[in-house]
């Protein structure tokens, strides 16, 4: 749904954006802005891709003077050229604000004692974190990624109430505090896990072994960096800031809009970013707008917790499987732990998938590999070979976890 106050402001964008970037001024040439009279319309423009974002590096994308741009943030393109966004004081204080609001939607004041592990620089994720804390007038840690001891450590004498991690640390964290029995020194209450997809089980170790509730917040360097979208109490799925960003879901492969509550591509279009605005952007995030209210009585909608990337997809003997359709099944096979890998190769004409899984102490793993093998044939459709390893087997990581390794190109 587009609301009369979300169209009005994209309106008011449209109105100067040709203007005001040469980006746009490109990409729509030949397009009549001042045409664009409803949300079908609207939904006619053209989409904006993380390609056509890069075409732009460095500065491109600049839709503000130079005298108004205080700082640059960078997409960690894992291939060739990054993205570059330039941010004016008015977004890095929007920033700040609707990060803040993160932390009011899981309960978090400004008595907390906030630990931030995610990684400072380039990348938006620790600033972000940590000016959004510094807004609400809580006490921050800024701690980055890695060095295990000294976080266990300021955890530990700074008493810190709320860890801000990605999953895969979080989960390494938590290994470790339980490793060395130090849980009953520690203070930690809430957990704020960004920046990947991760499926109901490894929530339930983290939560379950830090003894926190946990939150996912979502966001992409693009539009401001993690702090657009929340989970709240209830745990069911993230609220977003429509009055920031307008959504639209739309089908992956012919690219029309989809209606309320259906899944696909997450399209992101912001309504006051000024140093770069975007219009129509294509995140490649699975997920879908969730109808109805949130029981916690909060006025912003609700997107649903990613289930996976449209590039993740992978094609395994004809058919499409998605990352999160394996956490959703191993979560259904009792004695599977959440930590999984999957190994696809080509061997004498065919595709071979097989998926490692860790399972917990004392459990037949022979019986289990069985189970997974049926379980996957009957709910994905293919026959693969199943490999029950211990736990601690497979391999963690500090940075956003792989777990899907396609041999076959
Ligand atoms: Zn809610």
């Amino acid at each position: 749904m587009m609301t009369e106050t979300q169209f009005l402001q994209i309106q008011n964008m449209l109105s100067t954006i040709k203007e005001k970037s040469a980006f746009y001024r490109q990409k729509f040439d030949g397009v009549d802005l001042a045409a664009v009279k409803s949300k079908e319309d609207f939904e006619k423009l053209p989409f904006s891709t993380k390609g056509d974002l890069r075409d732009a590096y460095p500065l491109g994308l600049q839709a503000a003077p130079d005298e108004e741009i205080v700082r640059i943030h960078s997409s960690s393109g894992t291939t060739g050229v990054p993205v570059i966004i330039p941010y004016t004081r008015q977004d890095v204080a929007d920033w700040a604000e609707i990060f803040k609001r993160c932390y009011e939607t899981a309960g978090i004041t400004n008595l907390d004692r906030i630990q931030v592990t995610p990684g400072y620089g380039l990348w938006t994720a620790g600033i972000g974190f940590q000016t959004g804390a510094e807004l609400l007038g809580s006490m921050v840690i800024p701690m980055g990624p890695g060095n295990t001891d000294k976080q266990l450590k300021m955890m530990e004498d700074m008493k810190s109430t709320v860890l801000c991690a990605t999953s895969s640390y979080a989960l390494l964290l938590a290994e470790e505090i339980t490793r060395r029995g130090i849980r009953d020194h520690l203070h930690l209450k809430k957990g704020v896990i960004g920046s990947e997809r991760w499926g109901e089980k490894m929530r339930r170790r983290i939560a379950g072994e830090l003894g926190v509730q946990l939150y996912d917040i979502y966001g992409l360097t693009e539009i401001y960096g993690p702090g657009i979208a929340m989970s709240c109490d209830y745990e069911c799925g993230m609220h977003y800031w429509d009055d920031y960003i307008y959504c639209e879901i739309i089908d992956p492969k012919t690219c029309e809009v989809l209606p309320e509550g259906t899944i696909g591509e997450l399209v992101i279009t912001t309504l006051r970013k000024q140093g770069a605005p975007l219009i129509r952007y294509r995140t490649h995030d699975l997920t879908r707008i969730l109808p109805g209210e949130c029981a916690c009585g909060s006025p912003y909608p609700r997107i649903d917790t990613l289930i996976g990337r449209t590039d993740d997809m992978i094609k395994v003997k004809g058919v499409n499987i998605f990352p999160g359709q394996i956490d959703e099944l191993l979560k259904e096979v009792k004695g599977v732990s959440s930590e999984y890998q999957v190994m696809i190769d080509h061997l004498g004409g065919r595709d071979i998938m097989t998926l490692f899984f860790e399972t917990d102490a004392g459990c037949d793993r022979s019986q289990l590999e069985t189970d997974v093998k049926m379980h996957f044939k009957t709910k994905i459709g293919i026959s693969i070979a199943a490999k029950a390893v211990a736990i601690g087997e497979l391999p963690r990581s500090e940075k956003k976890s792989t777990r899907i390794f396609d041999n076959r190109y």
